[in-house]
């Protein structure tokens, strides 16, 4: 059965949308004194970051990239990659989940929400502050994200779908899905769309664990996942165009957001302890403050190249998914951005240890940079870096530079 997007009877009563500003504010609060105390235990025990998303919920950022004639706070893309950066400096994962849950929404917002269906999930978003993870993970494919084995099949009440999926993040903690599969069953591999799929119309089977390196409190396990739905439910543009015009660049600009805010976190780890060791000797500037100097200027080129390309997704994505936007050179750039902030961060986080040393290398210890090492080292796998790079290689032999 088809879930219905308004279910008015147990909505909260919605506080107006704040404002991108005020989002902000209280995003950086919540990141300091909610993410932020509690970022080891999720770590160490591999549990959803759940205070940090009901603090998140009440502040209304569930729904930031809602527009607001939906109820949202309609944040553009370099809003929201300033949010995901500053939960990210909190608690990593937590960072990681907001930007995938903002990705989701900003597919629905730019290509379904004029369908009315896509209108009432989006009120429903805005009043309920709903969670949606993603789907496009599937055994079989790898991390190919525009390829698909699952089809979605008509059935006597609709439509339905069974994907057998690698990893699905926050999934036992989401509220809906959007889950790509071939359009039909003779549709070919790349042909493919993304559906709607509210938690009471799926059945969830765990396939495998979640035990990483690092981004343990994302709970990222696989999961077989069946769901039985209405056509309307399809998003209704294909999603050849949804990944280009919206899913990687979001996702590209809003990771880079979380993975600066965690090496940001360490370089604060990093400043902080020079300052204690300044203050021990007063009148002499400690030898590793060069070395701070020199991670502080890596860091500052990893977040401006984020923000201009937010900023020019904000400009371009003004003038119609006819646009910049549908370009090789936009797509060039995207991919550049991936593969630069993927690998700086392990760096930057890397070049903060030297600056602490030992203490940072200890877990115990209030400079201790150990999950944000681990964290960021998810960064070049999330979309393999070498699967983006013989991309890239393939469009420059046809890209003339602008
Ligand atoms: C923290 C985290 C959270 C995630 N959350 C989700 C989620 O919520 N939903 C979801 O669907 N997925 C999720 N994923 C999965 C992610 O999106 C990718 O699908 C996955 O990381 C890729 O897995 P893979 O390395 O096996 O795949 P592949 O991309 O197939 O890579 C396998 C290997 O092949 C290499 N390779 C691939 N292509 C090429 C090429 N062209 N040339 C040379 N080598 C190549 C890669 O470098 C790698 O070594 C998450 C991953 C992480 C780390």
């Amino acid at each position: 059965m088809a879930h219905s997007p308004q279910r008015r009877n147990e909505a909260p009563v919605a506080a107006p949308a704040p404002d991108a500003e005020t989002l902000l504010a209280r995003i950086r609060a919540i990141a300091a004194e909610v993410a932020a105390p509690r970022a080891v235990d999720v770590d160490a025990r591999g549990r959803f970051p759940e205070e940090t998303f009901a603090a998140l919920r009440e502040a209304g950022a569930l729904s930031a990239a809602v527009p607001v004639e939906h109820g949202g706070a309609g944040c553009g893309m370099a809003a929201l990659a300033e949010q995901c950066a500053a939960l990210a400096q909190g608690c990593g994962a937590s960072g990681m989940v907001l930007a995938m849950h903002h990705i989701q929404v900003l597919c629905l917002v730019r290509h379904a929400g004029a369908s009315p269906y896509f209108a009432g999930v989006l009120r429903e978003l805005s009043e309920r502050q709903l969670l949606l993870a993603s789907v496009t993970s599937e055994v079989g494919v790898g991390g190919d994200t525009r390829t698909s084995r699952c089809a979605v099949v008509p059935t006597a009440d609709g439509i339905s779908i069974d994907k057998d999926a690698t990893t699905i993040s926050y999934a036992e903690h989401s509220d809906a899905m959007l889950i790509t599969a071939r359009r039909d069953v003779d549709a070919a591999s790349s042909d493919q769309v993304i559906v709607y799929a509210p938690r009471g119309a799926l059945r969830l089977e765990k396939t495998a664990n979640w035990d990483p390196m690092g981004m343990r409190g994302t709970c990222s396990p696989g999961f077989r996942v069946r769901f039985d739905g209405r056509p309307e439910q399809i998003v209704p543009v294909p999603y050849a165009d949804v990944s280009a015009l919206t899913m990687v660049p979001s996702s590209h600009i809003l990771w880079s957001g979380v993975w600066t805010g965690i090496s940001a976190d360490a370089v604060a780890r990093a400043s902080a302890f020079v300052r204690a060791e300044a203050r021990r000797t007063p009148g002499t500037v400690p030898p590793m403050a060069a070395r701070l100097a020199e991670v502080s200027v890596e860091l500052q080129t990893m977040r401006n190249h984020w923000q201009s390309l937010a900023r020019e997704f904000d400009r371009l994505a003004l003038q119609g998914d006819g646009g910049g936007l549908a370009t090789i050179g936009w797509a060039l750039k995207m991919n550049n951005l991936k593969i630069a902030s993927s690998e700086a961060a392990p760096r930057i986080v890397h070049r903060a240890l030297q600056v602490i040393g030992i203490q940072g290398y200890r877990n115990d210890s209030r400079y201790a940079v150990g999950r944000q090492y681990r964290d960021v080292l998810s960064a070049s796998l999330m979309v393999a870096n070498e699967r983006i790079a013989s991309k890239t290689a393939t469009m420059l032999l046809v890209h003339k530079d602008d």
